[in-house]
């Protein structure tokens, strides 16, 4: 049971019933799931959620998913907030904590919304999905297409980590690989699409996965025992975990769950693709598009994102911040957090660990603050990136 009520558009106000079947605003703008959270807020209290499953379908009520039946699950969310003492140590800091996003039944946090876009689309009467993928969406769409029984067409770069590519062909996935980047891909499937019957779930290009990101927001609530922390760093491609966690900040304040206390929240990316810090460090509302985009960090290999304002948005909103650094920071990071904390971190959440050094040093994280970072994927899905590396 949900208390899904219908689908608006955050720049024009427009809105869509909920037994359609869309993609993007006729403004251009992605669309948002909007719930009755009064009533909401009547039949899911905080003690409600005890014994409740360890997925992200413990926040059912606040789910697009009509009726049970369509839930296409692997076990994903709910995810361990691991402390990372040696870190928070080193860097003076009094708390730090990891979300450890690899724990998700393909290694990827992609799983959580591609559960849910899967879900939807079952429900809605999908066949045939198509995704452009940077990489681990790819993977993550496979599994739970694969699960769903729909057919799943990814399009992937062709220097995509080796992993994304052998598991989508495992979950039986039909791969093309592409000379050139995501935006590349996504450009292949908007003109075949139509003809072939696809139903695209590009990032933020449908309403759905950006639901399953926004759990991350529910999860760190209630693992904190609803105190959100003070700082959020978050990898950032698409942005669509900035965005579901931000809304969920917002259902959560408007259910009484939290106060109108928010993280400041912090994007970082890679310094061979950072649209989004040049145009926060710039004041822009928009993004333009990055050139020549290159970085080992797959994840972040997003030159272009249809979400743009959005993020902007939430960063400048929560008093946030934007930062980029380089894959050899990255790369620095992922042995050093494998040491201190015996996790094995993606390039993409190992640039969160960068960002946490570059912020303390500049004091804009205050000994003080409380922490949270991601890890987005098990680095064991990058080992043709790592290999021949300490
Ligand atoms: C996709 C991805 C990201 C970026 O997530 P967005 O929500 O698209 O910003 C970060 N890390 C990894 C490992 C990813 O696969």
């Amino acid at each position: 049971m949900t208390f899904a009520e219908e689908i608006v558009c955050p720049r024009c106000d427009n809105r869509f019933r909920l037994d359609q079947l869309v993609n993007l605003c006729s403004c251009g703008s992605p669309l948002l799931v909007r719930y009755d959270l009064r009533k909401a807020a009547a039949t899911v209290t905080k003690p409600s959620l005890q014994g409740r499953s360890a997925t992200l379908w413990r926040y059912r009520e606040l789910l697009p998913v009509q009726d049970d039946v369509n839930v296409v699950s692997l076990g994903e969310g709910f995810t361990p907030l691991l402390e990372a003492k040696t870190v928070a140590h080193e860097l003076s800091f009094r708390r730090v904590w990891i979300k450890d996003e690899a724990q998700n039944p393909t290694g990827s946090f992609k799983d959580r919304g591609l559960c849910l876009a899967v879900s939807r689309a079952k429900e809605l009467g999908v066949k045939k999905i198509a995704i452009p993928s940077a990489g681990n969406a790819g993977g993550s769409l496979s599994a739970y297409a694969a699960r769903a029984g729909i057919e799943a067409n990814v399009f992937m770069p062709k220097d995509t980590p080796a992993a994304n590519q052998i598991e989508a062909g495992q979950y039986g996935a039909r791969l093309t690989l592409v000379d050139g980047l995501i935006s590349d891909c996504g450009k292949i499937i908007a003109e075949r699409k139509a003809a072939e019957g696809w139903f695209d779930v590009s990032t933020l290009k449908e309403p759905y996965r950006v639901e399953g990101k926004k759990t991350m927001g529910y999860e760190i609530a209630e693992q904190l025992n609803w105190k959100l922390p003070d700082v959020i760093i978050y990898p950032t491609g698409g942005g669509t975990g900035l965005i579901g966690m931000w809304k969920a900040f917002a259902e959560m304040e408007e259910m009484g769950w939290i106060g109108r206390d928010r993280p400041r929240m912090v994007s970082v990316q890679a310094s061979g693709c950072a649209p989004i810090v040049r145009a926060f460090v710039e004041g822009k509302d928009t993004a333009e598009p990055w050139q020549n985009a290159k970085t080992v960090a797959s994840g972040l290999r997003v030159p272009q994102a249809v979400a743009d304002f959005l993020m902007l948005r939430a960063l400048r909103e929560s008093n946030g911040t934007a930062l980029s650094v380089s894959d050899d920071e990255m790369l620095a990071e992922i042995p050093r957090i494998g040491r201190a904390e015996g996790i094995f971190f993606c390039p993409e959440g190992a640039a969160c660990v960068a960002a946490l050094r570059r912020l303390a040093n500049q004091r804009w994280i205050k000994p003080t603050d409380e922490v949270v970072i991601f890890n987005t994927a098990t680095g064991l899905k990058y080992l043709d990136v790592l290999q021949g590396r300490a």
